[in-house]
């Protein structure tokens, strides 16, 4: 019983004056309904100014976009700028653009007051274009930027069939998406390693004209989660200007070896098309690995080195060798094909195309028959443990640890665009 005690003295020490209360309610109800017709208010006279620049005053413009098969003569003529004008517009924007490569999506936007053309816009990129005005002496013509910013945007979701389709399901650029699994290449083989459930959350910049996204930068950090195991990636761009991708030690996540032959960009660009389903099985009979793969598949050189052997190789069928270095080789079996100008002596860097999966040999379907030689004998391909990675030092490794804990903070919020700054090139490849 010592509540309601408890309560009493409380309010023995807080006496409110009934007057003052009466104040303090009427100002709690009354001040929320002031603020929403303020805003009410304020939200019509901005719609009523807005309606009253269109339909009373301003110029009207008119545009179009360049579709397949256009030329910029055909626009300007769809948009109705006269005949004589039309020779003398595109005589002005190709002083400062091929007109030979007018791309689809290019837009031409004709402005004209009561009646009269007085300027012409053709945007051939996202933040940039020519101008045409109509001046006493004729057509001037002059280059225009779009004032952009660089947004920070993260999305993150949960893998339930590939990275892929996670991926554009999350609104994600398919650019950003295909960046996410080169980044992680050494470590994740997402054609193959993904288990329903696996999430991943990407930070990265996004370049903004009037509002618009217009275009994806650069990936500042990213996490994924795969079969339990947590890799994270962090952009860094140290003292002498070279950016790359660290670990949470500092440490480059580039290893010498790729974790697959088959990249997940390589498969998915081979997949579009078709039905894209870039999901391939991985099989280990032996000392080596089958790659299940529809046959035409790129498949590449897994590390640097030198083409030791290609051609024929009995039950291997076409077959490349590569030699890393004097202790790891990679062999490539049941090619289809194999790359013009992989010979024997031939210096190929990781990455590299170098054949395609094929069903040659002893082998009862396409597939890629990879294996990995240490000192001449065959090792488990998925259980290398390369060389130590490269890790940052002295003020480059201090920077680093303070760059990291903003892009982890920001990796850990849920879809949304978290900072904004001005563009200074940032996003620019
Ligand atoms: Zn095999």
């Amino acid at each position: 019983m010592t509540g309601p005690a408890r309560v009493k003295t409380q309010k023995a020490h807080t006496p409110i004056h009934p007057a003052i209360k009466t104040v303090f309610v009427l100002t709690i109800v009354f001040t929320p309904i002031f603020l929403f017709f303020l805003i009410i208010s304020d939200a019509f006279s901005i719609k009523k100014g807005f309606y009253a620049g269109r339909v009373l005053t301003g110029p009207l413009t008119s545009k179009r976009e360049a579709k397949k098969g256009d030329t910029l003569s055909s626009i300007l003529n769809e948009l109705k700028v006269p005949e004589q004008d039309i020779g003398l517009v595109v005589k002005e924007i190709s002083s400062f653009h091929d007109l030979r490569n007018v791309s689809v999506g290019d837009s031409v936007r004709v402005t004209r007051i009561s009646g009269d053309i007085k300027k012409i816009d053709y945007q051939n990129d996202a933040l940039s274009g020519v101008s045409v005005f109509r001046a006493d002496t004729g057509w001037v013509s002059e280059k225009f930027e779009i004032p952009s910013v660089v947004g920070q945007t993260v999305a993150n979701g949960v893998i339930e069939t590939s990275l892929y389709e996670a991926g554009i399901s999350a609104g994600i650029d398919p650019k950003i998406v295909m960046e996410l699994s080169d980044i992680f290449a050494w470590d994740v083989d997402f054609a193959t390693d993904i288990r329903k459930g696996d999430t991943f959350s990407i930070l990265y910049e996004t370049v903004y004209a009037d509002d618009t996204p217009v275009r994806s930068g650069n990936i500042l950090g990213a996490e994924v989660v795969n079969d339990g195991e947590r890799y994270v990636a962090v952009y860094y761009k140290d003292k002498s200007g070279r950016a790359d991708y660290y670990d949470l030690d500092g440490r480059t996540l580039r290893r010498s070896l790729l974790k697959s032959p088959l990249r997940y960009r390589r498969i998915s660009s081979y997949f579009t098309g078709r039905r894209f389903h870039p999901i391939l099985k991985r099989y280990r009979p032996h000392h080596g690995i089958d790659y299940a793969a529809p046959s035409g598949t790129p498949v590449e050189a897994a590390g640097e080195g030198r083409v030791a052997f290609s051609g024929w190789k009995s039950g291997y069928g076409n077959f490349i060798l590569v030699n890393h270095n004097s202790i790891y080789a990679t062999g490539y079996g049941h090619l289809r094909g194999i790359k013009k100008g992989i010979r024997p002596g031939r210096h190929v860097s990781q990455g590299e195309v170098i054949g395609y999966v094929g069903s040659t040999g002893i082998s009862t379907g396409p597939h890629l028959h990879y294996e990995v030689r240490k000192r001449g004998s065959l090792v488990n391909p998925l259980s290398i443990k390369a060389e130590p990675r490269k890790k940052l030092g002295g003020n480059d490794l201090m920077a680093f640890m303070a760059l990291k804990e903003g892009v982890l903070a920001r990796l850990s919020q849920k879809n949304t665009v978290v900072a904004m700054k001005e563009d200074r090139g940032a996003a620019t490849r």
